[in-house]
């Protein structure tokens, strides 16, 4: 680990100020990422800006929906009333997420920051890397890929984006709220992660002087009836081959609203219009289900060892649905 300036900040103008004035500087909550990252040399912040101690922890139902505190731990968002009664995709997200002791610590503003699982993004040792190092090259397209995305890759990056939360809070319609010098301004989840393209190096639309302070989730009848389904190598402590967080809002056996998200394929959250576009205004039934994860998965280009994850995303997503549907079917 390279060495580094620790300071406790005690409100957002003095968080904020800190990353103003210094390009290297980093804020810190839970550090469950960011510190795997430092002793890796893979992260080099000359300073760290603790905010602990700000007044962000704080899960509060609002007149349509719930505002979550960046700084409310995973554990404690997943066993909140209101997330598990109103929107248990989330709740689902976070308990099949790391360890019980990484989300104890682990904060929701974290958890939208976490960066790539690649071996050769977090091992220096590895080979090219062009989000650790722009322009180096992508050692996984050639290399080990089993694990990496088949949806909104690009030539210059085929990482999968890591958190299970941002795929239900994609699906859900959240948003992202951030405090800069600028003032407040909302990020709507889905645009909150940004595809690869030619700067991999960039996954967010959060700018160096900006904080995140809470998100947003709207209520609806799509939110109260979701779920998420995590398929993986073992059945903990492991990250996604394929996701799916999915909402239906139903009339009798007619769907009124359909969101549909998928992780573990995508570079990014992937939130699947095409499927939610099947879905809406038909009956429910396994053919429409299939229907829907055929049309999520069609722009999908595996590599060399990943392309199971084209059908196994599509059979997440139906068994997703019919789970959600249950005796609605
Ligand atoms: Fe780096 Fe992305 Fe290639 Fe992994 S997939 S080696 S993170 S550029």
């Amino acid at each position: 680990m390279q060495p580094f300036e620790y300071s406790r900040v005690h409100d957002e103008a003095a968080a904020i100020k800190g990353l103003t004035a210094n390009n290297r500087a980093k804020v810190i909550a839970g550090g469950t990422n960011l510190l795997d990252l430092m002793k890796e040399h893979v992260e080099t912040p000359s300073r760290l800006l603790d905010i602990n101690d700000l007044a962000m922890s704080a899960i509060e139902r609002t007149s349509d929906g719930v505002r979550i505190g960046a700084l409310a731990r995973m554990s404690d968002t997943a066993a909140h009333r209101s997330i598990k009664e109103q929107f248990p995709a989330l709740s689902e997200a976070l308990l099949l997420s790391a360890s019980p002791q990484l989300r104890n610590m682990a904060s929701i503003g974290g958890n939208l920051m976490q960066r790539t699982r690649c071996a050769y993004f977090r091992d220096i040792t590895l080979g090219a890397c062009n989000k650790r190092n722009p322009g180096s090259g992508c050692s996984a397209i050639a290399g080990e890929n089993r694990m990496h995305a088949v949806l909104g890759t690009s030539p210059a990056c085929i990482a999968t984006h890591p958190s299970d939360f941002a795929v239900a809070l994609a699906a859900l319609d959240g948003i992202v709220q951030v405090h800069g010098p600028k003032g407040s301004r909302d990020i709507p989840a889905v645009d909150f992660h940004l595809l690869p393209g030619e700067t991999p190096q960039r996954e967010h639309a959060l700018a160096h002087d900006e904080i995140i302070v809470a998100v947003r989730v709207p209520s609806a009848p799509h939110a109260e009836r979701s779920y998420y389904l995590k398929v993986r190598d073992r059945a903990s402590y492991e990250f996604a081959l394929t996701s799916a967080a999915v909402g239906l809002g139903l009339d009798g056996s007619t769907i009124r609203s359909a969101r549909v998200a998928l992780g573990g394929v995508g570079t990014k959250p992937w939130r699947s219009r095409e499927a939610e576009a099947i879905l809406t205004g038909k009956s429910i039934s396994d053919a429409l289900f299939r229907e829907a994860a055929e049309a999520a998965l069609q722009s999908a280009k595996p590599q060399r060892q990943n392309g199971f994850k084209v059908e196994l995303a599509k059979r997440t997503i139906v068994r997703a649905l019919q789970t959600v549907a249950g005796g609605a079917a």
